[in-house]
Parts: C-alpha cells; sequence; structure tokens
C-alpha cells in the first residue's frame, strides 16, 4: 500500500462482502448502539473516515475535540462497531503488537514501542474516565502458552519483557497442570499487566461519545468505490460523499475495498462463548488464576473469563481465498473449534455453548500498522494491529485526528517512520504466511 490510487480491478473483487453480519454476544449484551442515518444523499465533508469500528468512531470523536470546525462524516457498512471491534477477546494493556517482533533484536525500538504502548493505554483509560464509561475492566492476567517447540523462543521473550521493566513470570509444564489444569503446553510466559475488559460496552460507550460530541455516523452504508482523486469521491449505494481528506479505518475489509492488497492480510476467526459458569466451577477449571490465555503459534487459541463468568474461546481459522471477509464453512469451523478447545482442557466437553460468532483481524508481514498517507497526503489509513486494536485503535484513532486538526503528535510520525509492510502479492504467499503462525 504504498500509493493512494483508484485501485485497479477492485469493482471485480467487490467491497466488503459479509452482506449479513449477525451481532455476537458482546454486542448483544452491552447498551444499543443508537440508530444512525444511512447516506441518502451527496454529501460534501473535509474528512471522510471509512469504518465506524474502534479506530472510525475515535478518530471522529478527537477530530469533534481538536478541530471542531472540520465536517466530519463516518461511514459504516453495517452497523458502527459490527466489524472486530465487538467481536474481539477484549484483552488489552501498555503494550504494541509490534514490538515482540523487535524485543529481542533492537532494545531501542523496543523500548520506544513500550512507551508507545502506554501511551496508548493511558489515552484509552483517560477516554473512559472522562466520558464515564464502564466497559467491565478487570485484570487481565495473561499467560503466553507454548508446546515444546515453542518453549525456549517464547522463555527468550519472558526476559525480553523484563528487560523493559515488565513483570513476566515462567511457568514451566507441571506448573500449568496445577494452576490452570492442562497438560497440553509445555511452559507459559505470565503477564499480570494486562487487562479485560467487555468489547461491546467499549465500542458502544465510544459511539454513544461520538453522537455527543457531534460526529455524523452513517451506517449501512458500505463504500463500494474510492475515486482518490482531489477532492476524493467516495460511493455508497444512495449517494457520494465527497471529501478533502479521507480515513481508511477499515481493518482487514481494507484489500477489499482496492487498498493494500498483500500489505494486509485478512485473517479469519471462530469464537465459542460458554454459559456463565459460577464461582466453584471457575476455581475447579483453573480459571481463576490465569483468566486470560493466549497461545503463541499456529492456528492460536485464546481464552477468557467474562465479569459473569463465560469463557469466550477463540480460534484461528486462516486466511480465505482472495481476501474474502467470508469464511466458506463456519458451522463446521466452530465444530472443530470446539473440539480444539477440548483437546486442551477436556471440561469443555461438557460445557454449554451460548453462543458464536466469526470475525476477521488485519495482519501484517513484519507486525507493523500500515498507518499514515498513502502516498498521495490525502488518504490516510490505520489497518493492521496483529490481533492488539484495543489499544491501538483508539489511540491510533487519536493520532490521526490530531495531525488532521494540524497538531502533529511524534508517536504519529513515529508509526508513519516505521517500514511499511512488505506486500504478499500471491494467494500462496498470503496462505503460507498465515500457516506460519499469527496470533492475536
Ligand atoms: C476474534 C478476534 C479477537 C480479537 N481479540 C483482541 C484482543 O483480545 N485484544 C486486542 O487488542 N485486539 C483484539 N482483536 C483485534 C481488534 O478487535 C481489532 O484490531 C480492532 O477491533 C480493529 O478496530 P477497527 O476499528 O480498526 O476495525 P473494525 O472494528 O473491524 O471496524 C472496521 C469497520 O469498517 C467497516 N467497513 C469495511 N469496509 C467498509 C466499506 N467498504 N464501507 C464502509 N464501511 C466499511 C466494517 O463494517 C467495520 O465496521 C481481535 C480481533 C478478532 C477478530
Amino acid at each position: 500500500m504504498t500509493r493512494a490510487r483508484r485501485a485497479a480491478g477492485h469493482a471485480a473483487l467487490g467491497a466488503e462482502r459479509d452482506e449479513v453480519r449477525e451481532p455476537g454476544f458482546w454486542a448483544k449484551d452491552a447498551p444499543a448502539v443508537p440508530a444512525c442515518p444511512r447516506i441518502e444523499t451527496d454529501l460534501r465533508v473535509d474528512v471522510a473516515i471509512i469504518g465506524g469500528g474502534f479506530t472510525g468512531l475515535a478518530c471522529g470523536y478527537y477530530l469533534r475535540r481538536h478541530a471542531p470546525g472540520l465536517r466530519v462524516a463516518v461511514v459504516e457498512a453495517h452497523r458502527p462497531g459490527s466489524g472486530a471491534s465487538s467481536r474481539n477477546s477484549g484483552l488489552f494493556g501498555a503494550y504494541y503488537a509490534g514490538w515482540r517482533r523487535h524485543m529481542l533484536i533492537d532494545a531501542e525500538l523496543a523500548r520506544r514501542f513500550r512507551d508507545l504502548g502506554r501511551r496508548g493505554y493511558d489515552r484509552l483509560m483517560a477516554f473512559l474516565a472522562e466520558e464515564a464509561i464502564d466497559c467491565d475492566v478487570l485484570p487481565g492476567d495473561t499467560l503466553l502458552l507454548a508446546d515444546a517447540g515453542q518453549a525456549s523462543a517464547l522463555r527468550a521473550q519472558g526476559e525480553g519483557w523484563r528487560a523493559l521493566g515488565v513483570a513476566a513470570e515462567w511457568l514451566d509444564g507441571a506448573a500449568l497442570a496445577e494452576q490452570i489444569r492442562t497438560e497440553f503446553y509445555a511452559g507459559a510466559c505470565g503477564l499480570r499487566t494486562r487487562w479485560r475488559l467487555h468489547p461491546g460496552k467499549l465500542m458502544s460507550g465510544l459511539a454513544a461519545a461520538a453522537l455527543r460530541a457531534g460526529v455524523p455516523i452513517y451506517e449501512r452504508s458500505p463504500v463500494v468505490d474510492v475515486d482518490s482523486t482531489r477532492p476524493a469521491r467516495l460511493t455508497t449505494r444512495r449517494g457520494t460523499v465527497t471529501a478533502d481528506r479521507v480515513v481508511l479505518a477499515t481493518n482487514a475489509y481494507t484489500p477489499r475495498l482496492g487498498f493494500g492488497r498483500g500489505s494486509v492480510i485478512p485473517v479469519h476467526h471462530a469464537v465459542l462463548l460458554s454459559r456463565p459458569l459460577d464461582e466453584a466451577e471457575v476455581a475447579a477449571y483453573g480459571l481463576a488464576a490465569w483468566p486470560a490465555r493466549l497461545e503463541v503459534g499456529v492456528r492460536t487459541h485464546t481464552m477468557r473469563l467474562s465479569k459473569d463468568g463465560r469463557v469466550t474461546m477463540r480460534e484461528t481459522l486462516g486466511y480465505a481465498a482472495r481476501n474474502s471477509s467470508v469464511w466458506p464453512d463456519l458451522d463446521n469451523a466452530y465444530e472443530q473449534s470446539r473440539a480444539a478447545y477440548i483437546v486442551r482442557y477436556p471440561w469443555v466437553r461438557g460445557l454449554a455453548i451460548e453462543d458464536r460468532w466469526h470475525c476477521i483481524s488485519a495482519h501484517t508481514e513484519n507486525g507493523h500498522v500500515v498507518f499514515g498517507p498513502l502516498g498521495a497526503d490525502h488518504i490516510f489509513a490505520s489497518v493492521g494491529y496483529n490481533g492488539s486494536g484495543v489499544v491501538a485503535g483508539h489511540y491510533h484513532g487519536y493520532l490521526l485526528a490530531r495531525h488532521l486538526a494540524g497538531d502533529t503528535p511524534d508517536d504519529y510520525r513515529f508509526l508513519c517512520d516505521l517500514p511499511r509492510p512488505r506486500p504478499l502479492r500471491t494467494e500462496r504467499e498470503r496462505r503460507a504466511y498465515i500457516e506460519q503462525g499469527v496470533g492475536v
């Protein structure tokens, strides 16, 4: 994604394809996002933001705060937050996805990522306080789990965390068998500095805050074409949006919109959600000590406990052909996912599953976000959080807004200066990359 342009052939691919997007548990369990209008006529704005998730809505919200004179529109294909922002595992902390790869290689860069992560975390926490949003923030004592082949690399990573001043403890297989009641893993790195939240409540709180701040949000208005001449012109089914500047906050749907093909890789996930467990069950299943777990490696799994005792279980499914946002056989994927969890935690066999959903996240070859202007200086993006978008989505939306308001923060420049991900141009390369292993 080095040049902003009208993407050749993207009409053949079409914009995002998941026409029907049933809400998952988190969205249903949160205050409803107020109904927003569709685009029914042509609009003229200063900044058009495509995508109404964490990134797009944070960008709109902070634009109202930092540049109240600018005319802004957020254009969302479905309902605000109906993408990854209300479907994720809600694990977060003062860290940045990109840094893990650099931790043991470039200490100075790792420190900069650490500080970026801390500022992003502080901004999100300040926002929750400023807007009085209660999204069930809980301690997220998190295990990064490894099998025998991954254990020594993960152990070294734990030392990297410690060198950066992040408390990290090593647990061997025997400790894990005792503490989390599974013999599946060879070792784990325990991080006590993480948190869990309710993604649906964060999302609906953010949407409400953006609406209160006066951000016009248009829903059910998929952008089917972006003509990035100046001013840019977005085509929706019932009207166009002409804008001096455009922000792509379109996550893993971006390649289908014609940008970032090969640089932004959509990765599919299946998520299962259990009935609420009572305290005795939580204790018996070993969920109390480490309520959040993330496997490193291929087709990774995340498990977390919610405030009301529900267990969510996420599994990476892989890459679907042609950057699709649709997974071909979801019923089968959910069944396989459940089976994969039973292998890890036999008690899952008797557990009633009350909800399940699918979603895509955006990954990149080098772990960095595609951020800032795309060649031309009027089309911007923040896409590719590599599975860590709760803090990054919010903070990057903030950084983009500050830049568009004419007051560019250092963190904006730092992100723009990072090496852009190398595009994986063929289907084979993209699939192989995912099969080598990505986490969330
Ligand atoms: C299963 C799963 C678990 C995850 N767990 C975690 C976690 O524990 N912690 C963490 O930090 N991160 C996690 N993530 C990642 C995190 O959810 C995302 O990085 C984050 O939500 C991205 O926010 P966003 O606003 O950029 O994208 P999204 O929320 O996906 O929003 C993009 C929006 O753009 C809209 N859009 C797309 N194309 C168009 C178009 N053509 N026209 C108009 N609108 C369009 C979509 O409808 C969508 O609403 C997880 C992701 C998944 C899928």
